[in-house]
């Protein structure tokens, strides 16, 4: 029997759990005999590979020494490993002889061999930004790392971004702005069970990463409160002390609202803001306008409520204000987050040991992952692409010259949007990502991949993305390869393998160091992940996100190291700021922002909002957890929630089918009556594809700092299409 200690693949919580090996070993699901529905044999890598794969998954145990999750594990978490073998697994490269034909199992050299040769005509005909890389938030930082590095050098593009750009862009660009550095919560996650009170807006938590339930349940439990904000009774808000729920794009108006009773109330922290801010004077200006009754009246939230949350979040210093994608997701996402960052700043909680703000990261590596180079305007460090020092320091990494670094490039939508376009992308790689599912105005993005000349897609399972591709390669998951990952606390921590992939499968590392070798690339490509950590150490060195001082032993022997850590002699930064923000004057930097409202309101045509969101069984895409069977019987189709009072105006029966649409398309979806959701707003979940998919409604307007889209909020209407 073995026991590897290692990390749960989904969510951003990172759970703690041990994979046991009880020594049963059977042949393979989705292995010889074409059980992921293409047939034939596969081409190998190697003869090394030799240990058939499994069908009695790994035991998954929680692990008690984890902070993050102290023993407790979400249903994703518990059957995770039955991901490992899943019917349809990819165990051959894929290829099409042409776009009409079907994908067809080939050798991995006939696979690479046409990548290569994709890539060189396309480069060849429209020069390098031609080709495009997509990555993911889900990609271990050693990935993040190595596909920013091979975009740049290998490929001299500047068109690579990846999906995080949707995920929690908007906090991180708020967080530059007001700390001059972004990273999660702001303490180790055991700080928030001793808050006074904790604001938590637009985040699911007791769906999206339940065991983060008990550090609420910890404040609540030693008298702290809990105030929720979102336009749903969410079983988050069901534990609240308090729940506000506003209208969908209302939240900045709500966050300038509490700070305007702030300082009615006298409760602002005059002697910090005087001493650790900037900024504050024209803030006050600006939410003066932000009067109680003028907020109700946007907001839908009662004036005694909003008064009731910012006295709870007053009444001591231990309090947090946490955003997460329901405030981050909006067209003015970065200018929503700042609002309550102001109001954090306001109260004095950032900077202060066991409290502050936080933004909850969603994605597994939602937070590494946007540290080490996969985003259009960065390299690795949290670096700027257009920073000469930091251009100069990545290039002697990486062995080539500065000047032959591309610059900033498009982001995700933006990228997206521009495939196959006079002057965009002619072809494009994507890793670790199911745009298909998961972009906003999905139905346009399937007609701008089928644009290409050519796509190819690294996974595990034929998602939706990959299924469009011209070739296919199939790749290890999490429990078959090493690495790091950083939650959201911003602990990096290590991710072991348990077992080898099945045959025919590589690594994500292994698939990129054969495609740098191929297309001669400069520098060093190593398939190990420890080599590729050692490498992403020098690069991060002197950067934001400094991971020079954390080695794999550190992390093995202290249970995670938070970055920045700058040798190997530093403790690690589990709370930064207590001194100073990373600003060039060390002060927070308070900016004035104003409500505008969503980017598309509701109308005569579109009466009702729509916001999207997460369930507890499903993860992201719902590429990896629509293929779990117990997670597949648990939410096995979308719906869409709705009030009884709406449904019954409406004409629209509990279970049956209803068309939703927007401008940008129609979804069918079945009735899911609830009176936690406002009477004026439906939520569906995002995690199906088909007829169900809630992107394909969802409107792709644009934060003018973050580039996130617009998931949250849009204008829809609704009619039945039967009975149940
Ligand atoms: Fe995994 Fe669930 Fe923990 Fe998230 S909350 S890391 S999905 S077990």
């Amino acid at each position: 029997m073995t026991d590897t200690p290692t990390h749960c693949p989904y969510c951003a919580l990172q759970c703690g759990m041990s994979l046991v090996d009880d020594g049963a070993e059977a042949p393979a699901a989705g292995g010889a005999g074409g059980a992921n529905g293409v047939g034939g044999a596969n081409g190998v890598h190697g003869g090394a590979r030799s240990l058939p794969p499994r069908t009695v998954p790994l035991r998954v145990v929680p692990r008690e020494d984890v902070p993050a999750n102290r023993g407790g594990l979400c249903q994703k978490g518990w059957t995770s490993t039955e991901m490992l073998a899943v019917p349809d697994r990819l165990t051959s490269p894929l290829m099409r002889a042409s776009r009409d034909a079907p994908l067809e199992p080939v050798t991995w050299d006939r696979a690479l061999d046409r990548i290569v040769s994709e890539i060189t005509r396309v480069q060849g005909a429209h020069g390098p930004d031609a080709v495009a890389v997509f990555g993911g938030g889900g990609l271990t930082n050693e990935k993040a790392y190595q596909l920013g590095k091979f975009a740049r050098i290998a490929l001299r593009t500047s068109q690579i971004d990846y999906n995080g750009r949707f995920c929690m862009s908007s906090a991180a660009a708020a967080s530059g702005r007001a700390f001059g550095m972004d990273r999660g919560l702001p303490g180790p996650i055991t700080d928030l069970g001793r808050a006074g009170a904790i604001l938590l807006a637009g985040g699911n938590v007791a769906e999206t990463m339940p065991p983060f339930m008990r550090h609420l349940t910890d404040a609540q439990k030693a008298g702290g409160a809990l105030i929720v904000v979102d336009p749903r009774r969410t079983a988050t808000a069901r534990q609240a002390n308090l729940h506000l729920q506003p209208t969908p794009g209302t939240d900045l108006a709500l966050a300038n609202g509490l700070l305007h009773l702030a300082i009615v109330e006298g409760l602002l922290d005059e002697a910090y803001l005087a001493a650790r801010t900037s900024g504050f004077e024209a803030v006050r200006r600006v939410v003066n306008a932000y009067m109680p009754e003028r907020v109700e009246r946007i907001t839908g939230v009662p004036v005694p409520y909003m008064r009731e949350a910012v006295r709870l979040l007053a009444r001591g210093e231990r309090s947090y204000v946490l955003t997460a994608r329901g405030t981050e997701q909006h067209a003015r996402g970065t200018d929503m987050v700042t609002a309550f960052i102001n109001l954090a700043l306001a109260l004095g909680l950032p900077g202060r040991e066991g409290s502050g703000y936080g933004c909850l990261t969603g994605q597994g590596n939602g937070q590494g992952g946007r540290e080490h180079g996969q985003k259009a305007d960065q390299l690795p460090g949290y670096r700027k692409i257009d920073d000469p020092e930091a251009r100069a320091h990545v290039a002697a990494v990486w062995g080539v010259d500065p000047a032959d670094l591309p610059g900033p490039g498009r982001s995700a939508y933006e990228l997206l949007s521009a495939l196959g376009t006079d002057g965009g992308p002619k072809a494009m790689l994507l890793f670790g990502s199911n745009p298909v599912v998961s972009a906003p105005r999905a139905s346009q993005v399937e007609e701008r991949l089928d644009a290409l000349d050519f796509l190819a897609v690294a996974d595990f399972v034929p998602s939706e993305t990959a299924r469009r591709a011209d070739v296919v390669l199939p790749t290890a998951q999490w429990a078959e390869e090493g690495g790091t990952m950083t939650n959201l606390e911003g602990r990096v921590l290590r991710r072991k393998r348990a077992q080898r992939p099945p045959e025919g499968v590589r690594t994500d590392l292994e698939i990129l160091a054969v495609l740098a070798d191929r297309l001669h690339a400069p520098g060093t490509w190593s398939e190990e992940p420890a080599e590729v950590f050692e490498e992403l150490r020098e690069a991060s060195a002197g950067g934001l996100a400094d991971y020079s001082g954390i080695t794999y032993e550190r992390i093995e022997k202290e249970g995670g190291v938070f970055w920045p850590c700058p040798s190997e002699e530093h403790p690690g930064t589990p709370r930064p700021f207590l001194d100073r923000f990373a600003t060039p004057d060390g002060r927070a930097r308070m900016t004035p922002v104003e409500h505008g409202g969503a980017a598309e309101d509701v109308d005569a045509d579109y009466p009702v909002y729509l916001t999207t969101g997460r369930v507890l069984a499903q993860y992201q895409s719902g590429a990896q957890t629509r293929r779990v069977r117990p997670l597949a019987e648990a939410a096995p189709e979308a719906f869409v929630e709705l009030h009884p009072d709406l449904a019954g105006r409406l004409g629209i029966a509990e279970g049956a089918d209803v068309r939703v649409a927007s401008r940008r398309g129609a979804a069918t979806v079945r009735a899911r009556l609830s009176d936690a959701i406002r009477h004026d707003t439906v939520f569906i979940p995002f995690h199906w594809a088909g007829e169900g998919r809630a992107n394909l409604l969802t409107n792709p307007a644009l934060d003018p700092m973050s580039r996130m889209p617009e998931f949250k909020v849009c204008a829809v209407r609704l009619e039945p299409l039967g009975s149940p």
